[in-house]
């Protein structure tokens, strides 16, 4: 599936593959939660097809698009994290290698993919080297990242980069208006950061009930409302990372309503009440400078029900 903010990618893709010029390694750079796996798993299996349309897309019907589908297309590997393995091993990269030598089944290429490929580690990256450097004839080795900054330079040098774009907002809102949704389209992609899929998943989980219920108890603290050790309680087994990142970005749009002469209809209630209880440009920034000490404290907080008290005390009404 391409989605329509891939669109010009895809057919500047398709374009270098009918002039026979497309990179046999391409490094595929973007943000999470805007389709880009889809992105690649498409164009894997148009590279494979045996009869492509015009516009460059598989054609679901052919021998090769059937075994595709199937996941037993022989022609085809895709590397990623082991179950339970927060990096991509040597031994993955070497079966890979060793797939690269053999001889095409029926597919006109043959296709990798590798996904995270900032999580190869060291050794694994160097022994991708090889295949980047000299490649098998009609191989394509498809990289996709969320976080170029993290590859070996060496693997970035021999490929050849392209960025997978955050939609525009308004082609986001578009998009996601056209699917079955609980919420408004509007709240989720705000709570997603403008990032489509990531909002659809949103949807049908209850973390946004959660982040309201959040802003909810910030709301009431900053009215001089609410018992801070109930509302402790309430929150101290949550992810201290995601609550602290629900501050922040309440923080910045509070603080970008601060520099509006009025306020629009769509800013959040929960948000309104905040700031009614005073939380205005000074407090923000006080509030942001404290939060981002706690971030460092995050992941391991000494004592949970004392990590969140003392972030929900910055919020408290001081009148
Ligand atoms: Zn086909």
């Amino acid at each position: 599936m391409i989605y329509p903010w891939q669109a010009s990618l895809w057919e500047s893709v398709q374009r270098a593959r009918q002039d026979k010029h497309l990179p046999h390694a391409l490094l595929f750079t973007g943000e999470d939660g805007c389709g880009n796996t889809d992105f690649l798993q498409t164009l894997a299996k148009s590279l494979l097809c045996l009869n492509p349309s015009g516009d460059g897309m598989a054609c679901g019907q052919c021998r090769s698009c059937q075994v595709f589908g199937a996941q037993a297309h022989p022609d085809f590997a895709a590397v990623s994290l082991q179950e339970e393995r927060q990096a991509i091993l040597i031994e993955q990269i070497r079966e890979l290698n060793y797939f690269l030598g053999l001889s095409r089944s029926y597919s006109p290429n043959r296709v990798v993919t590798i996904v995270p490929a900032e999580r190869m580690n060291i050794n694994a990256a160097n022994s991708l080297l090889k295949s980047l450097e000299e490649p098998a004839p009609n191989t394509h080795i498809l990289l996709l990242t969320a976080h170029p900054a993290a590859l070996l330079p060496t693997i970035r040098s021999r490929c050849q980069e392209m960025r997978l774009p955050l939609p525009a907002p308004e082609m986001a809102l578009a998009w996601l208006q056209q699917q079955t949704l609980q919420h408004p389209a509007e709240t989720l992609l705000a709570a997603a950061h403008g990032r489509p899929l990531e909002a659809l998943e949103l949807d049908s989980t209850d973390t946004l009930a959660q982040h309201r219920q959040w802003l909810h108890h910030l709301g009431q603290l900053a009215q001089g409302e609410g018992n801070i050790t109930e509302i402790s309680a309430h929150w101290e087994k949550y992810d201290k990372t995601l609550l602290l990142n629900w501050q922040l970005d309440c923080l910045h749009a509070l603080a970008k309503q601060e520099q509006l002469p009025q306020q629009p209809a769509s800013f959040p209630v929960e948000l309104q009440t905040i700031r009614k209880g005073g939380v205005g440009e000074q407090k923000l920034w006080a509030i942001h400078e404290k939060l981002l000490e706690l971030k460092k404290l995050a992941t391991h907080p000494l004592n949970p029900r004392l990590f969140v008290e003392s972030m929900l005390m910055l919020w408290k009404a001081t009148h």
